[in-house]
């Protein structure tokens, strides 16, 4: 986002959903690009992004939804991420209803769990399950 002069430090901070403290949304056809450039995981928990590596960089940054590339650590000298964030996700929204897409926006972790095949091993715990 050169035009907005968002700094990215290449952290993997913001990809670690849980130790961040947010979730990452994506819409059915973003979600389909992504699994499409994505097809397994590279890591095995289930509560990551599945495309976020060990080395805590992302492995699939072609398939990255609009979320992924427009948030930024700051500062913010043009602009604030959320509201480029709004102005394409209206043009996202737009082409579900013009392909006859059903819209759905769903937590990544979501549709992972829905699109992607379990990762082999054996399965994290489930809460109440001993
Ligand atoms: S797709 Fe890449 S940039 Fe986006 S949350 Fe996953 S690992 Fe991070």
């Amino acid at each position: 986002m050169p035009g907005w002069g968002f700094t990215c430090a290449a952290s993997g901070a913001c990809c670690d959903f849980d130790a961040y403290g947010h979730r990452l949304y994506a819409t059915r056809l973003e979600a389909a690009w992504f699994f499409a450039r994505t097809p397994r995981r590279a890591n095995a928990d289930p509560r990551l992004c599945p495309a976020f590596g060990r080395e805590r960089l992302c492995h699939s940054r072609a398939g990255r939804m609009l979320g992924c590339r427009v948030y930024h650590c700051g500062p913010y000298p043009r602009g604030l991420p959320e509201d480029l964030y709004a102005r394409y996700f209206e043009r996202l929204r737009a082409l579900h209803e013009r392909h006859g897409v059903p819209y759905a926006y769903r937590d990544i972790v979501e549709w992972a769990a829905e699109l992607l095949p379990a990762p082999a091993g054996n399965p994290p715990p489930r809460a109440g399950v001993q």
